[in-house]
């Protein structure tokens, strides 16, 4: 694996050099003060000592709402977007982990068209972070999910290529960087990660749901900012020529609507929508993909608007540090 150094005053010219590669998105504050990532028309909105984006990277390659079909009598077409090639800079191990989590729910066994699309337009550069008292993560690391990894050095940052397209923007970028012998370790683990060993068995009936059932308001701001939430809906939308489209949307298990059935939903309160998306999290999705699927981001803390901290639930578990995917 290449590793080269790049010097901090030779990351403005890397970050212009990057827009041969694609149009250039990072995180940077938006015109209501909110972190996100977006294009950077100047590489000088760029916010780099960042805790975390409000919505997840994951909008790149799975957005809001898209459309899968338009259809007319007796014929249809696939509206499957090739996405402009984009590079996104400054992506955090955790986001990167969700990325990660993603791809094997959207691109094994049958790989969904839309996402495989976008996936494949979308240069991924990582940057090293630290943690802040939102985080769940098992602390400052490097991580391979991605085509290049900048880890932070006193005076700049050491890189490693992960990918082809990593090797090429190094490559590109020889004129920056410098050759280091320097093996690129992954921090130790800082704070280890607090999630429960077999949290079916501890949590299903545990008192504190009834208290954040109290304050819940089924807003469900904690998926729509979890970098692995991926629940969708399908509608058609026809049109009166005759024909129509079809679309998908991102859902939410927290909404009364999701899973309705005819006569009401199997889980009609607060407490048990709220109870079903961490054990369906931590004990259905976890096991059926072999990777975690929380990265340990710390958004629905940090973006729950009435604060319920699920961390709560551990405090007196027995916790088991998470294994990067
Ligand atoms: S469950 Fe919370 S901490 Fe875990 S990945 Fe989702 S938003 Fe982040
Ligand atoms: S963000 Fe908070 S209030 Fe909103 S659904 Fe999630 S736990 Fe409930």
């Amino acid at each position: 694996m290449a590793k080269t150094t790049l010097k901090n005053t030779h990351l403005p010219h890397f970050l212009e050099l990057l827009r041969a590669f694609g149009e250039l998105h990072g995180p940077m504050l938006n015109e209501h003060g909110v972190l996100c990532f977006a294009p950077l028309a100047s590489t000088s909105e760029l916010q780099l000592n960042y805790s975390r984006t409000q919505i997840p990277p994951k909008k790149y390659l799975f957005p809001f709402r898209e459309e899968l079909l338009q259809y007319q009598k007796g014929s249809y077409r696939q509206a499957i977007t090739h996405g402009s090639e984009t590079v996104l800079f400054g992506v955090h191990p955790c986001d990167l982990d969700g990325i990660a989590y993603l791809d094997q729910v959207f691109l094994n066994e049958q790989p969904d068209p839309c996402y495989s699309a976008r996936r494949a337009s979308v240069t991924l550069i990582g940057i090293s972070c630290q943690p802040d008292d939102f985080c769940f993560c098992s602390g400052p690391r490097a991580s391979a999910a991605c085509d290049l990894f900048l880890q932070a050095k006193e005076d700049g940052y050491s890189l490693s290529a992960h990918s082809a397209k990593g090797e090429a923007i190094s490559a590109a970028a020889a004129e920056f960087m410098a050759e280091t012998a320097e093996e690129m370790e992954p921090a130790p683990c800082g704070s280890c990660n607090v999630l429960p060993q077999d949290p079916q068995l501890r949590f299903s009936d545990h008192p504190l749901w009834h208290k954040f059932e109290e304050t819940c308001v089924s807003c469900g701001a904690c998926s729509v900012c979890c970098p692995t939430c991926y629940c969708f809906d399908v509608r058609e939308y026809p049109s009166l020529s005759g024909g129509g489209t079809r679309v998908r949307e991102w859902d939410n298990c927290l909404f009364v609507t999701h899973g309705e059935v005819a006569g009401g939903n199997f889980r009609a309160t607060r407490l048990e929508r709220l109870r079903y998306r961490f054990l369906h999290k931590y004990c259905g999705f976890t096991p059926l993909t072999g990777m975690t699927s929380c990265v340990g981001c710390g958004r629905c803390k940090e973006f729950c608007p009435v604060h319920i901290d699920l961390r709560e639930l551990f405090q007196d578990a027995p916790t088991a540090c998470r294994s990067t995917p």
